[in-house]
Order: structure tokens, then C-alpha cells, then sequence
């Protein structure tokens, strides 16, 4: 992760402003998933890991190792796939080859209900190829059975070395719990109120059950924690009780956060405010995806709020004014559009080539009101005529206006100078000159 600034002085009264962040991360224990190329840190101070899951067959090998490969491009860095059934299982060891023989080392985590226990045990190559089991203490099985087959599965991930999630989630909760603490409440002189009571319900799902794992002989260093839910508020609440109660490697995530913008938003609502207050090491959208939609929505998603939020950098960000009566032509929404898809586009070369190109910021705006203004705020950026202005587009680098670009090869020439910027900051010259 990049190093933050010192939290400035605030410039009114003196005082430093209350503001966490990205300094104040609740302290956790670091889990390391995988191993050579693929491994991936969550926890102990690691940069925050974006991870996603595949929604297809797992006992379908293609496609489930065509979507591994695409979300791992996305930059997904734990990909997670549903285990379910024996011909899954059966499945997971030659998707794991499959992948590593294209070059993609992805840790890859089985999702595991009701059955885990079994599986694990009857596949021992799928328990191996496996990088982290997820389980959900409110199924992983039920009355007498519940804590043999639990066990089953930690003496499994103690046997081959491997991480667990311990994810919680409100649709399953554990029945036998919450009916404990209801009962409980009940006979309380002031009882809290019920939603209250299933919120405690899941922090001591997850926090027993991990502690419980710890007793079998899992290391801390092997279990990561989650409680989902699908409630904004529900969430913030479940997780802040869980950092405050143990030091466990937390995972995020907003369950069922929905199709389109009402999922993205929710999602960012829910894990951003407490990413803001330090907790979370991994962070997953859970999105709905349009049918046939692309599936990658939701790395982009974790991407997006991660860097926007200032705790990691992964594609230069493009500053873009949402536009408004002074911008009447099209020439701005396409400008900004298609600067976008270009240096998505440039990534994967410009990584290679650039290093730290990720940090570099480009503002692309629609008129004079704000456009120098915020052009000059970024490294480089390009304030376009807004109606009854000039037809030219001043271009400002580092703060200073470099040059004004006009006529029909606009978006063009802007490309050329981002792209000279670029070689100019982040090239082998630059390199051997600032050795
Ligand atoms: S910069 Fe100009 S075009 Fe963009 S929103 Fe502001 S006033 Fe409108």
C-alpha cells in the first residue's frame, strides 16, 4: 500500500482533524492464502485484498476456469468457487491445474453448505487444491451433528495447511443461537429490542465458532472472520462489534447487496464507512448481476472504492465534471468516456512499462467554470469548451498550462500528450535518472 501523508494541520483552528482512514487500521492478525507466485496477505497491516466469486457450474471445468481467469484479470486476487456436490469436488484439482498451466495463480477458496465436511473428506485432491475453505457456522451442520462435522472440516484445513473463513451470514444464522439468546433477552428486566438481539447473534456466531477452531488446533493465523448481512446499518453495527471483540482478519462485504446501482451503492455505503473507521482486510461486492451480464462488475466495484477512498491504487483515476446546461454538445461525455476506456484499455502494457502509472490522476472537464481549476488539481488534464465558448482546450500538466489543444483530432492529440506525460514520469528514463 502506498505510504499516507502525515494527517494535516487543520488550517482554521490548528488542530489536526478528525479524520481515520486509511492511518487507523484495526489491528488484525495477517493470514497468508496460497502459496509461491499466487500468495495473497489479509490482515496485519497487508494492503486491503479484493476478492470476488464465480457464478458458474464448478463441475463445469470451462467455464469455471474461464471465469476464474477473467476475474483474476479484473484483478480479483482470492477468486472464490461454490463446492457443492461430488462432481464439483471432483472438478476443483483440474481447475486449479487448468489455471496454473494459462499462467493464472489465483488462491482459489471453495464456498462450502451443509455438505463440507463430507467433500473435504471424501476429495482429499480438491482439499488440497484448495487455497481456504469458506464455511457458514449456521449450516455447516445441525443439533448433535453440528460440532463433529465443524470439526471435520478444521481437522481438514489443519491436515493440508489451509486458511478458513468463518463467514456468518444473517439468511442462515445459526437457529439454535439465536433462539438461546432470545430466550435469554426475554427474561432480561429491560429486554433489548429483537433486531438487537440477532445482531449479537451474529458476532457470537462467528466469534465462537472461531475460537472453537482455535481449540481444535486451527493457528489465528489460518481463520478469517466474517458476518454479513444485507442491511447497511446491520453490517456497520455486526462489524464494528466483531474488530472490537478480537483480532481476527476480517473480511467485508454487504450480503445480497442487489442488481445495478442500488447494490453499488449499498455495498459502498456499508463497506466504506468501515473501511473509514479501520476495519476490513478484504473486501468483496456482492452484486447481482445483469443476466448474461459481465461478472467483473464486481471487482471493479472493490477497486474503485478502494482507490477513491485512498487505500490503494490500481488504474489511473479520471476526474470527470458531471456536466450540465454549459455543456450542450456531446463532445465532453465522449472525450471523457473515451479517455476512460483507453487507459483501461493501456493498463495491462503500461503496468508493465510504468511502474506507479496506477497514481497518475487525469481530469478531463466540461467548461471554464471549474475545468482549469480542477484541471490544475490533477497531473494532467484538459478543460473543454464549454457553449458559446472558444472552440479550444487549454491542457494543463502538473499544475501549469502546457499547451491549448483544438479542432477535430482533439481526443487524439490529448491521448499523445497523456501518453508523453506518462513515458516523460514514469519511464526507464525517469527511473535511471532518479537512481
Ligand atoms: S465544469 Fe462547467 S460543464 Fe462541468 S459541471 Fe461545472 S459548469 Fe458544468
Amino acid at each position: 500500500m502506498e505510504a499516507m501523508d502525515a494527517t494535516p494541520a487543520n488550517p482554521i483552528n490548528g488542530t489536526a482533524p478528525e479524520i481515520a482512514g486509511p492511518n487507523s487500521r484495526h489491528r488484525t492478525v495477517g493470514v497468508t492464502i496460497g502459496s509461491g507466485e499466487g500468495a495473497v496477505t489479509v490482515g496485519g497491516g497487508a494492503p486491503i485484498v479484493v476478492q470476488s466469486m464465480t457464478n458458474t457450474d464448478t463441475a463445469d471445468i470451462d467455464g469455471t476456469v474461464a471465469q476464474v481467469a477473467q476475474l483474476a484479470r479484473a484483478g480479483s486476487e482470492l477468486v472464490r468457487i461454490t463446492v457443492d456436490r461430488d462432481e464439483a469436488a471432483v472438478a476443483v484439482p483440474r481447475i486449479r491445474e487448468r489455471l496454473d498451466r494459462i499462467g493464472i495463480h489465483v488462491p482459489l477458496i471453495g464456498d462450502f453448505h451443509y455438505i463440507g465436511h463430507k467433500l473435504l473428506a471424501d476429495h482429499p485432491a480438491c482439499a488440497e487444491a484448495l487455497a481456504k475453505y469458506r464455511i457458514n457456522p449456521g449450516n455447516v451442520g445441525f443439533k448433535e451433528k453440528k460440532d463433529t462435522q465443524f470439526s471435520t472440516i478444521i481437522e481438514q484445513a489443519i491436515r493440508y495447511g489451509k486458511t478458513v473463513r468463518i463467514g456468518a451470514n444473517w439468511g442462515s444464522l445459526d437457529e439454535a443461537l439465536l433462539t438461546h439468546l432470545m430466550d435469554e433477552n426475554a427474561k432480561l428486566p429491560r429486554p433489548i429490542d429483537a433486531r438487537a438481539v440477532m445482531r449479537e447473534a451474529m458476532v457470537r456466531s462467528a466469534l465462537s465458532s472461531a475460537e472453537r477452531a482455535v481449540e481444535l488446533g486451527l493457528p489465528k493465523d489460518r481463520i478469517i472472520l466474517s458476518a454479513k448481512v444485507s442491511a447497511v446499518q446491520d453490517l456497520i453495527a455486526v462489524y464494528r462489534e466483531v474488530a472490537r471483540r478480537s483480532d481476527f482478519a476480517i473480511h467485508l462485504g454487504l450480503t445480497e447487496a442487489g442488481m445495478g446501482s442500488k447494490g453499488l451503492v449499498a455495498a459502498s455505503a456499508a463497506i466504506g464507512v468501515l473501511l473509514q473507521e479501520g476495519i476490513g482486510d478484504t473486501i468483496r461486492y456482492s452484486l447481482t448481476p445483469e443476466p448474461g451480464g459481465d461478472r467483473t462488475v464486481e471487482v471493479k466495484a472493490a477497486q474503485e472504492l478502494l482507490q477513491t477512498m485512498g487505500f490503494r491504487t490500481f488504474v489511473p483515476l479520471v476526474a470527470a465534471c458531471p456536466g450540465c446546461g454549459r455543456t450542450t454538445s456531446t463532445t465532453f461525455q465522449e472525450l471523457a468516456r473515451d479517455i476512460q476506456n483507453w487507459i483501461v484499455q493501456s493498463m495491462p502494457e503500461w503496468k508493465k512499462a510504468y511502474p506507479g502509472v496506477e497514481g497518475l490522476n487525469v481530469a478531463v472537464m466540461g467548461c471554464i467554470v471549474n475545468g482549469p481549476g480542477e484541471s490544475k488539481h490533477a497531473d494532467i488534464g484538459i478543460s473543454l469548451p464549454g457553449t458559446g465558448e472558444t472552440p479550444t482546450a487549454p491542457v494543463f500538466i502538473d499544475g501549469k498550462k502546457a499547451m491549448t489543444l483544438r479542432g477535430p483530432t482533439l481526443a487524439k492529440d490529448f491521448e499523445t500528450v497523456v501518453t508523453d506525460y506518462i513515458e516523460r514520469r514514469f519511464g526507464s528514463g525517469a527511473r535511471s535518472a532518479a537512481e
